[in-house]
């Protein structure tokens, strides 16, 4: 790479740039793909509980919808900016692609701080940001999602103020992440951790690492971290050494049970102070000594400065955007196995498509089923990847942005847009 990327942005762009040499990629072709088809800013004015209005900022960006509606998740974040969500908005087109379902790649953000306000204001947030968007979504032109800070009762809120604007009583096909009730899919709750254990899988099985009894760090406990330490212990007896949150981490040589940090982050709002663990920070959770180390929680984390220190031989990308460049080409060096984002973390979208499948066809599946085919689009995908990255000598994200920019290029010259 030769210039460093100074933002978010720019590293989802040079990612970009090296999968476009590798295939050769027509100069107008990847000259599209580097830029988002759309981008809007909105101001969202919303009556607090004092009485006084504050307007909020938004954004709402439409990366790419040549093999399908734009789809992504929307973000309540203090740091929100339009570079992280155009780099969000890349990344979905790349996640959509790869996992091989028909839908392109957008992502919402609003700048505000969820964890400091009341449930009132949350949900007149929520309705204010579709009225700002509602003319520009839709189920056949693109799709939100829970990320995050946003949950299922967030979508129920949006999708009611869409289906207002519509004048229907309930249009569920324009969100998904939905509660079960008002047309959520079973199985879309912990769809990003048990993807990204099914990807787990298949790399174990590539590695030859047995994953009983293995022993796991996890940064971030919301809902891909938390769920990912559920699984790896109910499934595999892994031993869950650390996990963290925005405050901070706990650790336990001995291992922790997820389902009792799970239960006390309900009571006190944080994972820190566990009382059967030791407080640590989240930088130092990182370089733990553990076989399987999932980043969980928010983007840039590993990077040129630590990734020397990571001793876990496997890397499951759970969050968006964790590594950075540098940092890739230091533990590829070093033999760190990554499993990258649009790859790992492509469980929660693909099960948001099975959501969308089912409410138009007003036909809901059971959980057997949503895990089977969860698991059939993971272990191709994962599969496809592989075979890339063993037959042109790189690793597992270069090779994933070939499959998924060679997919989406194809798309662009089967319509004609190149
Ligand atoms: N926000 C999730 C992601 O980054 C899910 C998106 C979706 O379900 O549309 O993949």
């Amino acid at each position: 790479m030769t210039k460093k990327p100074q933002n978010l942005f720019e590293m989802a762009q040079a990612q970009l740039d090296e999968a476009a040499s590798l295939l050769n990629l027509e100069p107008g072709v990847h000259a599209i793909l580097r830029e988002p088809i759309r981008e809007f800013h909105v101001s969202i004015p919303v009556k607090m509980d004092d009485g006084r209005a504050e307007v909020f900022k938004g954004f709402r960006v439409q990366h790419n919808n040549a093999r399908g509606p734009f789809k992504g998740g929307i973000r309540f974040h203090p740091d929100e900016t339009i570079d992280v969500v155009k780099a969000l908005a890349t990344w979905m087109t790349w996640k959509c692609a790869v996992i091989d379902i028909p839908l392109g790649g957008g992502k919402g953000g609003v700048i505000c701080n969820p964890l400091e306000m009341s449930e009132g204001e949350l949900e007149r947030l929520s309705r204010g940001y579709i009225d700002a968007i509602w003319e520009f979504i839709g189920p056949d032109r693109d799709i939100p999602a829970p990320d995050v800070f946003t949950n299922p009762q967030i979508m129920g809120w949006m999708m009611d103020e869409y289906s207002k604007f519509k004048g229907y009583c309930s249009f569920p096909g324009v969100i998904t992440g939905k509660p079960l009730s008002i047309g959520g899919s079973v199985g879309r709750g912990d769809a990003t951790a048990r993807g990204g254990v099914y990807a787990v899988v298949e790399a174990a099985k590539h590695l030859k690492i047995d994953l009983n009894n293995s022993v796991v760090a996890i940064q971030g406990f919301g809902n891909a971290g938390s769920n990912a330490a559920l699984l790896m212990r109910d499934l595999f007896n892994s031993k869950i050494i650390a996990v963290s949150d925005y405050r901070g981490g706990i650790h336990n040589e001995k291992g922790l049970d997820p389902h009792k940090v799970v239960q006390y982050l309900q009571k006190t709002g944080s994972v820190v102070d566990f009382p059967e663990a030791d407080n640590i920070s989240n930088s130092e959770l990182l370089e733990l000594d553990a076989d399987i180390l999932f980043p969980a929680a928010i983007e840039t984390v590993i990077t040129g400065e630590n990734a020397s220190r990571i001793k876990a031989k496997l890397i499951p990308e759970l969050a968006n955007g964790p590594t950075t460049p540098e940092a890739d080409d230091i533990l590829y060096q070093k033999g760190t196995f990554i499993i990258p984002d649009i790859l790992c973390n492509a469980g929660g979208v693909t099960v948001s498509y099975f959501e969308w499948v089912q409410n138009s066809a007003r036909y809901y599946w059971d959980e057997d089923e949503v895990h089977q085919r969860l698991n059939k689009h993971m272990t191709r995908s994962f599969q496809a990847v592989l075979t890339e990255s063993l037959k042109r000598k790189v690793d597992m994200r270069v090779a994933a942005y070939v499959v998924a920019v060679a997919r989406v290029a194809e798309a662009m010259k089967l319509r004609g847009w190149v």
